[in-house]
């Protein structure tokens, strides 16, 4: 096993997830299989408890792992599947050398942070490596190691020089002490170390400065660690003086200085990794050049290239709670990418902050409301992603009903599902107080409920989180066909509240239509409105498994009929303005008559455009 490490210096935000997993596409290019693992230093035991607001989406895996975003971006760009533990946590390690501890496997010894918490981790990082991700039996080659937070970036004290540690730096510390240790007990040959750190340009001299960055260097290399490669980001290319200082002062060859600037989309990053010969450098150093071949990145370059040139937009709605910060939606834009991509659109998504599409009285609230609504309707389709608590929720009935009674394209995920059936109910069933108990615990119409798998009267661990499966019980439906009419799928869930099952007949028999259950039949997964062009609400969370090429099909539904280009559009919703062409991608394929196949379970088709914008 060869292992990479990329660490982060000077500033947060630089980009280091997707430079780890770039790194990792570029050496599956060049043929080798690969694994991820995210280290996250702080004391939460895992993501799923942690805001979107202040650390993005909660990314959820096939095993029920609630982790970091970075994971999701492995996932996306390397088509692996990941497990929880592959979303390292100081509270899970000294969770398990606590364990260790009480069961007496540490006995008569004083229990401390070197050796045992590094140990720990090298331990962990050994073993889960090993586990393979790609589909493929036995271990990948490389291990890419991604070290959150800010390493040797020290803080220098005005007054006295000194440096001083952050709090982040403070939680890093075993985590950097193991890295060494480990560094130097596979050998230099596996060990391969890509710091990603920032050269600021001071708008005064419009110079690029080289200073944090060897001071971050400087940190690392106090610590232990010798940076491989310095992947620096920059708003401009680096200039040859600017390289050669930092070759000079941080002690890294002058080919092996990359630089990072800004892209367009982060589609790019691989390819301009792969221009400066990055992989060369990491490939000798590991000794790998026997079995490795030149990377082509042919379909990654196309995406970057395709996405660049697209300029006919749609217009997506997303209407949620965390507007303020994409990356608490990270995944639902991706896939959303993905799908539009595949259409030939350019995305353009307008956040609507759910709270102010409600009544509000202030004048400055009013402004934000009329902002809001004009936002709304100007969308060529809406989604609502999921979400917890109240605040906003009556926001996202308005825009579901908005887009049921307009014929607008809808997708509602997990709490979007949920409240458009409690819009349908309030409105087309007349029941006024219809709403989820998690909203309102005593309405007397609970159209959403508590259904924990496992206990009652426990709200910890209780959610039903990870992969489950569908079944497709109404085979021409919108999504079955979009799906390719598979027997069953697997996706997956983060939620604890479901639609009462014993209000399906009501609901069927008001023109709701449950076409996709779980195998006891009782939890609704899939809900569809018939006599809408779109109007689909899932209880589990699509985006999670969208893939750059692989758009998720429900989304690529739902932006397909946000072009009017879905060919499932009924009869009678003919006169909308955008109406029905014929559909230039696959979708249109069960249109043909596809005879319904043996059983089998879903995979995500191979939707890519070439340059004539024909999907292949
Ligand atoms: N809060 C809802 C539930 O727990 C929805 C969760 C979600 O959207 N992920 O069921």
């Amino acid at each position: 096993m060869k292992y990479v490490l990329v660490t982060g210096g000077v500033v947060s935000g630089l980009g280091k997830g997707v430079t780890a997993s770039s790194i990792g596409l570029l050496l599956k290019e060049c043929g080798l299989r690969i694994t991820a693992i995210k280290i996250d230093p702080y004391l939460n035991t895992d993501a799923g408890t942690m805001s979107p607001f202040e650390h993005g989406e909660v990314f959820v895996l096939d095993d029920g792992g609630e982790v970091d975003l970075d994971l999701g971006n492995y996932e996306r760009f390397l088509d692996i599947k990941l497990t929880s533990d592959n979303n390292i946590t100081t509270g899970k390690i000294f969770q398990h050398v606590i364990n260790k501890e009480r069961k007496g496997d540490y006995l008569g010894k004083t229990v401390q942070v070197v050796p045992h918490i590094t140990d720990a981790i090298q331990e962990w990082i050994e073993r889960v490596a090993m586990i393979p991700v790609d589909g493929r039996e036995g271990p990948a080659d490389v291990c890419v190691i991604e070290l959150g937070g800010t390493i040797g970036a020290t803080i220098f004290s005005r007054h006295n020089e000194s440096s001083i540690l952050d709090a982040g730096d403070i939680e890093s510390m075993p985590f950097i002490e193991a890295m060494s240790q480990f560094s130097h007990r596979v050998g230099s040959g596996n060990f391969y170390l890509v710091h990603v750190s920032l050269v600021p340009v001071l708008n005064v001299v419009g110079e690029q400065k080289t200073k944090p960055t060897q001071h971050s260097v400087r940190g690392l290399r106090g610590l232990g660690l010798t940076p491989n490669i310095l992947a620096c980001r920059t708003t401009k290319p680096l200039d040859d003086n600017i390289k050669e200082k930092l070759s000079q002062f941080c002690h890294v060859p002058l080919e092996n200085i990359i630089t990072l600037p800004d892209v367009t989309n982060i589609w790019h990053i691989p390819l301009l990794l792969r221009e400066q010969k990055a992989h060369e450098a990491l490939i000798k150093t590991l000794n790998l050049q026997g079995i490795v071949k030149e990377p082509l990145l042919e379909e990654w370059s196309a995406h970057a290239r395709i996405c660049d040139a697209l300029h006919d937009p749609v217009r997506i709605a997303i209407v949620g709670k965390y507007t303020g910060l994409s990356d608490s939606y990270i995944s639902v834009l991706e896939a959303l990418l993905h799908a539009s991509t595949a259409c030939m659109k350019k995305l353009v998504v307008d956040w609507v902050p759910s709270s102010d599409l409600e009544d509000n009285t202030t004048l400055e609230a009013l402004e934000l409301h009329k902002a809001a609504w004009k936002q709304l309707k100007g969308a060529n389709a809406v989604l609502v992603p999921g979400g917890f608590g109240d605040r906003g929720v009556e926001g996202k009935i308005l825009a579901a009903k908005y887009a049921r009674e307009n014929h607008v394209p809808f997708l509602g995920i997990c709490l979007g599902m949920q409240i458009a059936v409690v819009e349908f109910a309030r409105s087309v069933m007349n029941l006024q107080d219809a709403n989820s108990t998690e909203f309102d615990p005593h309405t007397t119409n609970p159209c959403i409920i508590f259904m924990p798998e496992g206990s009652k009267t426990h709200k910890g661990g209780t959610m039903r989180v990870g992969s489950r499966r569908t079944y497709f019980d109404v085979t021409d439906s919108k999504s079955a066909k979009l799906y390719g009419n598979p027997n069953f799928v697997d996706e997956r869930h983060r939620h604890r509240y479901e639609i009462n099952p014993d209000k399906v007949a009501e609901f069927e028999k008001a023109g709701l239509e449950f076409v996709g259950k779980d195998e006891t039949r009782r939890r609704m997964e899939i809900v569809e409105l018939p006599n809408h062009p779109y109007f689909v609400g899932v209880q589990f969370h699509p985006e999670f498994k969208s893939r750059p090429g692989k758009p998720s099909p429900l989304f690529l539904g739902l932006v397909e009929a946000a072009c009017g280009k879905l060919d499932c559009l009924p009869v009678n919703a003919a006169h909308l303005s955008n109406s029905p062409k014929r559909a230039m991608s696959p979708a249109n394929a069960y249109e043909n008559g596809n005879p319904k196949k043996p059983a089998k379970s879903f995979s995500h088709r191979k939707i890519f455009p070439n340059a004539n914008g024909v999907h292949v």
